[in-house]
């Protein structure tokens, strides 16, 4: 969400000064997750606001504005020139820029008073274009032969995707008059292709795309080009930096020349001589928006004439000639119903909107997460408001604003439910969190989520016991807690549906089993808020005992490198509960292992696979999947059961599939079980 600013005239300088590190450093990190891992984490229009007030603070105070800062930079927080995931770098003859944005008509008028007044004229010509939702592109044909296709990058430096390039449909090979010209243009993936890629992500449970733009990008930047040609992208040219090469001498001349020469080009251009006109292009293609088969975000104005285009000149990051008008996010208007709340592990409840089914950018939409109380009283969300929902990132549905006019005059406040939902304890905001929580430990919803985090693959990892059986042993009263699973018996398991012989058998001897565990899993189990498997990793090898980290003081926590005071105190916290000293005395006397037993601890920092975040996936044919885990854990691996970024390592055995391709598209190393077993043999 974009937080409330301070006004300008109001800050000091160290306050200016300090605001600006914060923004730069932060839109930096954005930078970095849109540009380099194809993967926003916030929206785009919460980038925009928290540039446009760097911008603003960087005009008030000039002398803070270091070379670093985003607004000095083309693609702020790429790393290109530092890593390429593989893809060799190239640097460009000519930057590639990126564009100055506005986003309204009275800053594009103010925008084309300085564009007049650096070149003394009473108006300008300007050629209006869409501006496809994609990223950058340069194509070099020397004699009319494509030799190279490199991403923009940061700018200076981008990658070569000749070879994916090649799998695009649209893009010549070869021009129809034999060249040496250099073209610049926007890869992107259309609505129907970027429906259907993410309809299959989704479907082998793959992280899906936040926006076409971001799909455009993964496909586009991969080691395989395989991968990019089944991606089906698409590509519009629209720039050059050799016009003299063409014979033209406007804007608006080159889009004609570049479809002669059989390249892709978007028709949807129009010359108009004052900007007055520019309104009526912008309301035209904000209503055909939807219907266009790509994405669009805006529209980029140019000044026509390249003599004039030169005269007016760039800054370091955006050309002073052209700009784009920024679109505002696409938005849908409905009716709140209902608000449920559910509970989780750790006690949060959490509120979402039932809506009346509304059509939203491609989906139907009936749910919206409202997050927390706070997030309710802050837009003021009543029951039966009429709201406008958009899509974060492109992707989930969120409420935008109340519709007050359309409010019932009845209406009250929506008041946060007091009570737990599933046990009816009090409920209650803990240390100024904006999270409401159950704190009853017996409440049943979160016994339920504590049960079922206690035997997931991360933590005890008991198969057989989900979601399911849990709420099965609940209903009987087999269990109430972590502790009497392990007092399970196999005649209880027959008494309930869908229990036989076998499935019983096994799942006593899953739990008894899972007794063995190294301590870390039963740290994870314990649900400690903040102790993720990481965590929980991290304190099993500095304690080495469960009773020695239930005995440890809160500052040694927190001074455990990548712990923190938080987690200190939370564990603290967690072990200082009589229910809970009780219930760790009935595990150990039940017998479960509070010992870290991997051998991680002696495990030699020189091997291979130490401190490596490791995925497994496919069939292994020499091994098994838990002796493999195991034997990564024991030296010193992290094993996880899905790929991402932070993955360093994929061992993929026969018909490896979704995980193998992600794997690839991210550019990270993958072996198959021989060269496993041979690095194991080192
Ligand atoms: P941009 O996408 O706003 O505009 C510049 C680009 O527009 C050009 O490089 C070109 O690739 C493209 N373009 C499309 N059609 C064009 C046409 N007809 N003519 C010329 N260019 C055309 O700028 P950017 O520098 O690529 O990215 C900045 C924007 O990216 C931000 O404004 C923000 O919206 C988004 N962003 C979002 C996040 C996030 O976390 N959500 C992070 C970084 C950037």
């Amino acid at each position: 969400m974009i937080p409330e600013f301070k006004p300008l005239e109001q800050l000091n300088s160290t306050e200016a000064q300090q605001e600006i590190a914060t923004l730069s450093d932060q839109l930096n990190e954005y930078g970095y997750q849109y540009y380099e891992l194809d993967n926003p984490s916030v929206e785009d229009y919460v980038y925009d606001a928290l540039y446009a007030r760097l911008v603003a603070l960087e005009d008030k105070f000039p002398q803070f504005v270091t070379p670093d800062s985003p607004t000095q930079r083309v693609a702020a927080g790429n790393t290109t020139a530092d890593n390429t995931r593989g893809l060799t770098k190239i640097t460009h003859p000519t930057p590639m820029l990126s564009l100055g944005d506005v986003f309204s008509i009275e800053e594009l008028a103010d925008w084309d008073k300085r564009t007049r007044n650096a070149i003394n004229a009473d108006q300008l010509d300007y050629n209006l274009e869409l501006k496809i939702d994609g990223l950058a592109i340069e194509l070099d044909y020397v004699d009319g032969v494509l030799v190279l296709a490199a991403t923009r990058g940061d700018g200076s430096i981008g990658e070569d995707v000749t070879q994916n390039v090649l799998t695009i449909e649209d893009i010549p090979h070869t021009l129809k008059e034999p060249l040496t010209v250099s073209v610049r243009g926007e890869v992107y993936m259309t609505k129907a292709s970027f429906a259907k890629l993410n309809e299959q992500r989704e479907a082998e449970g793959e992280s899906i795309f936040a926006n076409p733009r971001n799909a455009a990008a993964g496909s586009l930047r991969q080691l395989d080009s395989k991968v990019t040609a089944r991606r089906k992208l698409s590509s519009f040219v629209y720039q050059t930096s050799t016009p003299e090469v063409l014979g033209v001498t406007t804007q608006s001349d080159l889009l004609l020349r570049f479809a002669e020469l059989g390249l892709p080009t978007n028709t949807t251009n129009e010359v108009i001589h004052n900007i007055d006109e520019v309104s009526d292009f912008i309301e035209k293609y904000r209503e055909l928006r939807d219907s266009l088969p790509y994405g669009i975000d805006g529209v980029v104005v140019k000044t026509n004439s390249f003599d004039l285009q030169t005269e007016i000149g760039n800054t370091v990051k955006i050309p002073k000639w052209a700009i784009a008008y920024k679109f505002p996010p696409e938005e849908a208007t409905t009716v709140i119903r209902e608000i449920q709340w559910t509970v989780g592990r750790t006690g949060v409840v959490t509120p979402t909107a039932i809506m009346d089914p509304v059509q939203l950018a491609g989906t139907t939409v009936q749910r919206a997460s409202l997050h927390n109380p706070d997030y309710i009283a802050e837009k003021d969300i009543r029951l039966l408001d009429t709201v406008t929902l958009h899509k974060a990132g492109d992707i989930i549905p969120e409420v935008g604003q109340v519709l007050v006019k359309y409010r019932h005059q009845d209406a009250l406040p929506y008041e946060a439910p007091g009570w737990c939902p599933s046990c009816g304890s009090k409920l209650v905001h803990i240390d100024g969190e904006v999270a409401l929580r159950c704190i009853n430990p017996n409440c049943s919803a979160q016994i339920k989520e504590g049960l079922v985090h206690f035997a997931s693959r991360n933590a005890m990892n008991i198969d057989g016991l989900g979601p399911r059986v849990v709420d099965q042993l609940l209903e009987t009263k087999i269990v109430s807690n972590i502790a009497d699973l392990y007092e399970i018996k196999k005649p209880q398991l027959m008494s309930l549906e869908k229990f036989a012989d076998l499935s019983a058998d096994n799942l006593v001897s899953a739990i008894d089993d899972s007794k063995q565990n190294s301590v870390e899993r039963l740290i994870t189990g314990l649900g400690i808020r903040g102790v993720g498997a990481k965590a929980a990793l991290t304190l099993a090898r500095r304690f080495e005992n469960l009773d020695a980290l239930k005995d440890a003081k809160e500052e040694d926590i927190a001074a455990i490198d990548g712990l923190g005071e938080v987690l200190g105190h939370s564990v603290r916290q967690y072990f200082d509960n009589d229910k809970i000293e009780e219930m760790i005395t009935r595990l150990r006397e039940l017998g479960l292992n509070f010992d870290y037993t991997s051998q991680t601890m002696q495990a030699d920092s020189d091997n291979y696979f130490y401190n490596k975040r490791v995925v497994l996936t496919g069939k292994l044919t020499e091994l098994t999947r838990d002796g493999a885990t195991q034997w990564l854990t024991e030296h010193g691996a992290n094993v996880s059961s899905s790929v991402s970024s932070k993955t360093d390592l994929v061992i993929a055995g026969l018909d490896a599939g979704s995980k193998l391709t992600k794997a690839e598209e991210l550019g990270i190393q993958v072996i198959n079980e021989q060269q496993f077993i041979e690095l194991q043999n080192e």
